[in-house]
């Protein structure tokens, strides 16, 4: 079970001045791998998460795709297609099994006119979401694969919140970009070191300062820029059973 944590953006609004906000919300569950946006369409929905990870993928025109950035319980999915009503050329993915509110794509397009409250949060997390695709696209040009590998290793544990992680090679190595044969080397060199263990699509994290050791320095840029944004408690005029569960 991930551990489930107040979302931050909805976290950082004041309840009492967006009612019609949080009561459009409706929770929404997907299990790993449920594509929350396809890639060329528009998107239907915004995803607020308090649990898990969804990935986002730019996906080229031979069907082959690269992770350009993750996001969790600290930001939101889908925003900026929901308001410009594009085609993206990006997929959302989930990673992690999550569970999140969302809110239809009119409803966030009339709450983001109205309230500056709303905007601001929204301005926030593209904010968040430039810097980490940036970070990203210098992440794969210039950092060792391992180093990549442990930082993508420690993201994942921070938004699932547990040690134990569903991950195959296949699916690192296109989140990754580089070959099995290569995620295989590192993964059996990272266990050799005992920093994880790995059998049969089974992660298990054993070192975290191990890990953060290897990892490039992206790792600690994009943890710094998430933890800047100060969360405020939860929202007390969400109902009851909207309440994220606090752990
Ligand atoms: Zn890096």
């Amino acid at each position: 079970m991930n551990v489930i944590r107040p979302n931050r953006l909805l976290s950082a609004l004041i309840a009492e001045d967006e009612q019609s906000f949080f009561t459009s919300l409706s929770p929404f569950a997907a299990e790993k791998h449920t594509i929350l946006h396809a890639a060329g369409l528009a998107a239907t929905h915004v995803y607020f998460p308090s649990s898990g990870m969804i990935s986002l993928l730019t996906v080229m025109n031979d069907g082959h795709s690269i992770e350009t950035a993750a996001v969790g319980y600290d930001s939101a999915v889908g925003f900026n297609s929901a308001l410009s009503g594009r085609n993206s050329n990006c997929e959302s993915i989930v990673q992690v099994t999550m569970t999140s509110m969302r809110i239809n794509r009119a409803q966030f397009c009339q709450a983001y006119d109205r309230s500056p409250g709303v905007r601001k949060m929204i301005h926030t997390a593209n904010e968040m979401l430039v810097e980490q695709t940036q970070q990203t696209a210098a992440c794969h040009a210039l950092h060792e694969a391992n180093s990549r590998f442990a930082r993508w290793l420690l993201q994942t544990h921070d938004y699932a919140g547990q040690d134990e992680l569903d991950i195959t090679q296949d699916f690192v190595s296109e989140m990754m970009g580089v070959r099995r044969t290569t995620v295989s080397i590192i993964a059996a060199s990272l266990q050799e070191a005992g920093l994880i263990r790995y059998s049969r699509g089974h992660v298990r994290i054993l070192s975290r300062p191990g890990l953060e050791k290897l990892s490039c320095e992206c790792y600690a840029t994009l943890a710094r820029d998430t933890v800047q944004m100060k969360p405020r408690a939860v929202p007390p005029g969400a109902p009851p059973q909207d309440r994220p569960k606090l752990q």
